[in-house]
């Protein structure tokens, strides 16, 4: 598999939202603020099971660990309105 360039995917820090620059310990994408806080950890809204990062084709997402009995997945951006844990003053932005 060949990738031209990284553009395309969007990778946002778990914990606000921004554009992420590194991974965390537990490979989740964090921007340079957040490097050194605790892995985000959140549950899934359909079953309850915690939510791993996953990687796929246009960027990490959140996945239910209960798959394949569960394929329950949430954008960062979601996990981020979901449980109302965002840093002051962040603009999102979609590209
Ligand atoms: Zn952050
Ligand atoms: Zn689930």
């Amino acid at each position: 598999m060949t990738r031209s360039g990284s553009e395309t995917k969007q990778t946002r820090c778990v914990h606000c939202g921004r554009t992420a620059t590194r991974m965390n310990e537990n490979d989740q994408p964090v921007c340079k603020d957040h490097t050194d806080r605790e892995p985000k950890e959140i549950g899934c809204p359909e079953c309850g099971f915690s939510m791993s990062i996953k990687e796929g084709r246009y960027g990490y997402f959140w996945g239910c660990d209960g798959y394949p009995g569960c394929e329950k997945t949430l954008s960062i951006k979601k996990s981020l309105q979901m449980d109302e844990y965002v840093d002051d003053d962040i603009e999102v932005s979609l590209e």
